[in-house]
């Protein structure tokens, strides 16, 4: 049985190629089904997404590096001040 952590791991890393359409219809299923059971991935998922959307539709382009180290920074930020599990 894998260990949940490194499932955890693992979608987390493929949430960047899920959210820029680069997974193959078997990934994307399985990182919808990890999703779908795990609180702590779904959220920052949801975040992210919703965010590339936005600005898609606002820019009609591909999002800036630059930004997308700001969201970063920001995902980080908020689970340094406490919102995600300690560690
Ligand atoms: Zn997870």
């Amino acid at each position: 049985m894998p260990d949940p952590t490194s499932q955890c791991q693992d979608a987390l890393h493929e949430l960047y190629g899920y959210l820029d359409g680069e997974l193959t219809v078997e990934k994307r299923a399985a990182i919808h089904r990890h999703l779908d059971e795990c609180q702590p991935c779904a959220e920052p998922y949801d975040f992210e997404a919703e965010l590339r959307e936005v600005v898609r539709r606002k820019c009609q382009e591909q999002v800036p590096d630059s930004l997308m180290a700001k969201v970063r920074a920001a995902l980080a930020d908020e689970r340094a001040s406490g919102a995600g599990p300690s560690a």
